[in-house]
């Protein structure tokens, strides 16, 4: 399915259901807010850069008959992401689901990264994740309910060379997936996380086309992901299906994990 092509209605498993998404006037984010706008949540689009394409991602799930909103912050920053949440809780009154998406690569080897591009990784993965759940778990404990689903990778479930500082973030992102879920589960909110392997986004469409053929290399079902494999089990996670799963990671990656 194109992204955007979602049927849209305000009924729906996620109908009445407020969800924020990180990072999401592109790529994977992109897709998961199109799918949760389908299942009938209002989709509030974060972006950082992007500001053109949240509004054209916002455009296309209303024309599809969904309901979308754009909200422009930079994760890494603690008070905008506080800031943030008090101007959507102002607006909508309450949030049901938190989907940390943002994320970027600064990859090198080790012996040549630089304390900058460590982090700048660690603060957008990693305490960016931290910064939404820390503003936004005081309303979720307040309402005994929510979902919170973190986007890692398979580099932080099994390492990558190249990637020490996005490894770190990842496998934290798991880390920080399972104790808040464990800190939470009495009070009806759900921590997850997702693992996406090799998807095709501009993420991995920048990589050189050896560093590609050799991440499909890796992948047992021979083909890349879509951002629609990962944003089917961001919905699953985000709806009542899922309300007795907590503190799990669940790897959208072709095998690549096994
Ligand atoms: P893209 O590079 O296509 O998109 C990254 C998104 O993150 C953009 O929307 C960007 O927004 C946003 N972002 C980056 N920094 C910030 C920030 N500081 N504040 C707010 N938003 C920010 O990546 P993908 O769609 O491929 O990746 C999405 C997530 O999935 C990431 O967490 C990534 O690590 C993870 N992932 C991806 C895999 C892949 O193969 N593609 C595999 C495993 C995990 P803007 O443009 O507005 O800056």
């Amino acid at each position: 399915m194109e992204e955007g092509s979602n049927t849209v209605g305000t009924c729906g498993e996620l109908a009445g259901k407020v969800a924020l998404v990180t990072g999401a006037g592109r790529g994977i984010g992109r897709g998961i807010a199109g799918k949760l706008a389908s299942l009938g949540a209002l989709v509030l689009i974060n972006y950082r850069g992007s500001e053109l394409r949240a509004r054209e991602a916002a455009e296309e799930i209303r024309a599809a008959g969904g309901r979308a909103e754009c909200l422009g912050c930079d994760v890494s920053d603690y008070a905008a992401c506080g800031a943030m949440v008090e101007t959507v809780i102002k607006e909508y009154g309450h949030v049901d689901i938190l989907v940390n998406n943002a994320g970027i690569t600064r990859d090198n080897l080790l012996m040549r990264m630089s304390e900058q591009e460590y982090d700048e990784v660690l603060d957008t993965n990693l305490k960016g994740a931290f910064n939404t759940i820390r503003h936004l778990s005081r309303y979720f404990l307040k309402q005994r309910s929510g979902k919170i689903i973190n986007i890692s990778s398979v580099s932080g479930v099994m390492g990558n060379p190249g990637q020490a500082n996005y490894s770190a973030s990842k496998a934290g992102l798991i880390g920080l997936t399972k104790s808040v879920a464990r800190e939470l589960a009495s009070r009806g909110v759900c921590v997850n996380a997702v693992a996406p392997g090799f998807i095709d986004t501009e993420m991995t469409q920048t990589l050189s086309e050896k560093a590609k053929s050799s991440g499909l290399a890796a992948v047992p079902m021979g083909r890349m992901g879509t951002v629609e494999d990962v944003a089917e089990v961001v919905a699953f996670l985000a709806g009542n299906k899922s309300d007795y799963i907590t503190g799990q990671v669940i790897c959208v990656d072709g095998g690549m994990a096994i």
